[in-house]
């Protein structure tokens, strides 16, 4: 079943190594088919060598596992809701990534210091607070979803604008329309954290670019007006 979804979330799991976005088998990719409410999602613990569409998970939106003989990725309950939460994903990626988990360890928001940042995402990257000691007792996975999702809930922001989030002390979760696009964000982010510690570096009090610079950026990439690329 969900071969078309199995490839995808296949070859975005794939692309995590490549772009060296993961070390042994710290991240996972997931997709989603909206119509039928049903995730694919990498095994746990499994190397991306051992890895074939066969070996991915089909979940429903509750977790239960409707194919497929391994256990799902450790984070899976993360990514259930997050798609629970956000109707326009078709793909969750979660990595640890180190430029992204330095900003996160350090628990401060991405700031936006270029248009590089801003073609991307609109506004700094939010770090998410930790998780309090119930909440991780309670049910750690599943709350990690949660404290993104009130984390976006509480500052306004609109998923599809900001495709990344960062978790106090652990790293980056993104997404996209599809796994690939996810990926994709991963990796930009990942570039993003990078230049945001060089500005930090070269310059501890370096300000965000402006409003205006950052608002052109987004525009022409996002929106009805925007006149990025080719038209087809
Ligand atoms: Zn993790």
């Amino acid at each position: 079943m969900l071969e078309q979804l199995k490839q995808a979330v296949y070859e975005a799991n794939l692309e995590l190594p490549r772009r060296g976005l993961v070390t042994y088998t710290w991240g996972n990719v997931s997709g989603i088919d909206r119509e039928r409410g049903l995730v694919v999602i990498k095994p746990s613990g499994v190397a991306y060598e051992d890895l074939t569409p066969e070996t991915l998970v089909v979940l429903d939106l509750e977790g239960r596992i409707v194919e497929g003989d391994l256990n799902p990725s450790s984070d899976t309950k993360t990514h259930l809701e997050l798609y629970r939460a956000f109707p326009a994903l078709g793909g969750v990626v979660h990595t640890h990534s180190p430029h992204a988990v330095g900003w996160a360890q350090a628990g401060r928001d991405i700031p936006c210091y270029g248009t590089t940042h801003a073609d991307y995402f609109h506004g700094p990257v939010p770090c998410a607070r930790h998780l309090t000691k119930e909440e991780l007792d309670e049910d750690y996975e599943k709350n990690t979803g949660r404290v993104i999702v009130e984390t976006f809930t509480q500052r306004g922001i609109d998923p599809v604008h900001l495709p990344a989030v960062i978790c106090h002390s652990h790293g980056p979760f993104a997404w996209g329309k599809d796994p690939a696009q996810a990926v994709y964000h991963a990796a930009v982010l990942e570039e993003v954290a990078k230049m945001a510690l060089y500005t930090r570096l070269v310059s501890p009090d370096a300000a965000p670019a402006p409003g205006y610079l950052v608002e052109k950026h987004f525009s022409r990439k996002h929106g009805p007006n925007a006149y990025y690329g080719q038209k087809n």
